[in-house]
């Protein structure tokens, strides 16, 4: 290849040669709509995807070109960390692949971290983390709690897809972590299905420290619920035996949703559960700071 400059009109007949015909179109219309610039630009900056394309590489090939995130679970909170400093910080990424790619990925994925996180509909993962597409496996139930179905979810993520670390993600203003603080008979009001859940997260909801600041008193409530899955999770001896392993991390971490931050805790210290009512309040953490 040496120098050669590739034009837009090559990497469009590199697409079609490829099947990507959707995109080819789009991007020869490209040429003069500004709108559809942004997809032709994504294609050009990876030069070993175009490469591939022109060779007419099969997608056996295009799927061996990513390079992987992380290989430990280090990488992995390390890759988690920053991307939502950029997602905080307003310079996300927002990372898309391109047709060749995304249709590669038909072949296998291989998502670097599995998240347990709550259906809240402003708690986007992947855009609090800045995370595209294959890069997450996550499993969303409201309050974020393990049950049968989370459970085998993430064992299917460390033990099938190889990731490297588990994130119970907690987040501001939790309505079922609100639910759960709830009177017994007003909990009793709803559905049967929804007092189960409820059921999951009031044993981390009884036993905060008296906190009179509402919202403070809300933000103790759900990482001790955080605090209480990551420790349901650590209690099954597939996921033990993956620690004990090195294989994967098990961690917590909030999402602030007023902020865009979120904080991580990683240490047996960040995630013991208080056992008495004496003012324990959480070390907060400042990656972002
Ligand atoms: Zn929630």
């Amino acid at each position: 290849m040496g120098d050669k400059k590739i034009s837009r009109r090559d990497v469009c007949r590199g697409l079609l040669s490829f099947g990507g015909i959707a995109l080819a179109a789009g991007a020869v219309k490209a040429q003069d709509t500004r709108a559809t610039q942004p997809v032709v630009e994504a294609v050009l900056e990876d030069q070993r995807v175009i490469d591939a394309v022109k060779r007419g590489a099969t997608m056996e090939e295009m799927a061996q070109l990513r390079e992987p995130i992380a290989k430990s679970p280090q990488e992995a909170i390390r890759a988690l960390k920053s991307g939502n400093s950029r997602f905080f910080s307003g310079t996300a990424r927002r990372p898309e692949l391109s047709a060749a790619e995304r249709r590669s990925q038909i072949l296998a994925q291989t998502p670097f971290a599995v998240v347990l996180s709550c259906s809240d509909s402003r708690v986007p993962t992947e855009i609090v983390f800045d995370q595209g597409l294959g890069n997450l496996f996550i499993t969303r139930v409201a309050g974020n709690v393990i049950d049968t179905g989370t459970l085998g979810s993430i064992e299917y993520g460390i033990g099938h897809l190889k990731s490297h670390v588990v994130v119970v993600l907690g987040h501001e203003g939790c309505g079922a972590v609100k639910a759960a603080l709830l009177p017994p008979e007003e909990r009793a009001r709803e559905t049967q299905s929804i007092q189960a859940l409820l059921n999951s997260i009031v044993p981390a909801v009884s036993k905060i420290p008296k906190i009179r600041d509402e919202k403070a008193k809300m933000r103790e409530a759900v990482i001790s619920n955080v605090r209480l899955q990551v420790q349901n999770l650590k209690k099954n001896k597939f996921v033990q035996d993956a620690i004990t392993s090195g294989k994967i991390a098990v961690i917590g971490a909030y999402y602030e949703i007023t902020s865009g931050a979120v904080d991580f805790f990683e240490t047996d210290e960040d995630l013991r559960i208080a056992t008495t009512s004496g003012g324990d309040f959480s070390r907060w953490r400042g990656h972002l700071a």
